[in-house]
């Protein structure tokens, strides 16, 4: 089993994106020890842990995914959450359109292992982590915790991730 630690919740998102409407949170995640490149999008956690598919777990630093940033192919397993490879960061509604809906993740999943038609790859990173779910639902606790001190520190406002997307369905 891998190791994953994610730290806590705090006030962090792209200057320009900076209101006086919107709180943007974030965190770090770190893998056995290694800090995950590009910037965590906290809102694509939740889905994760829910459904098996690409997620767009990190984004670039200005928080446009796509920009930058990368999918990981997520598995849920009776034993473990697994991560799988780091991707190009193609969009939800992209695969949508390219595929279908719903997205056939295992007609994908061959598809990103194909070159593409100039020979690059949209493979950034391999690697499988396996994260026991006892850490993993001991951390979404608590971010759900940290997001509901926010909700009541910063009640007129709304809190976003750092791609800004809406969490306040999370503190409801
Ligand atoms: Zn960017």
């Amino acid at each position: 089993m891998d190791e994953i630690v994610v730290t806590p919740l705090r006030e962090d998102g792209p200057d320009w994106r900076a209101t006086d409407e919107e709180v943007s949170l974030g965190a770090e995640v770190w893998v056995n020890g290694r800090r995950m490149p590009n910037v965590f999008d906290l809102a694509a956690w939740f889905p994760a842990i829910a459904e098996d598919g690409l997620a767009p777990l990190f984004t670039c630093g200005c928080s446009i995914f796509g920009c930058g940033g990368y999918n990981v192919d997520i598995e849920r397993t009776p034993d473990a959450w697994v991560w799988r490879n780091r991707y190009a960061p193609i969009t939800r509604s992209d695969f949508a359109e390219w595929f279908g809906e719903p997205i056939p993740w295992d007609r994908v999943r061959p598809w990103l292992h194909t070159p593409r038609d100039d020979g690059s790859s949209r493979i950034l990173e391999t690697f499988e982590y396996r994260f026991p779910w006892d850490a993993v639902d001991a951390i979404t606790a608590r971010l759900l915790g940290e997001l509901r001190q926010f909700a009541a520190r910063y009640p007129d406002r709304r809190l976003v991730s750092y791609g800004g997307w809406d969490l306040s369905a999370l503190v409801r």
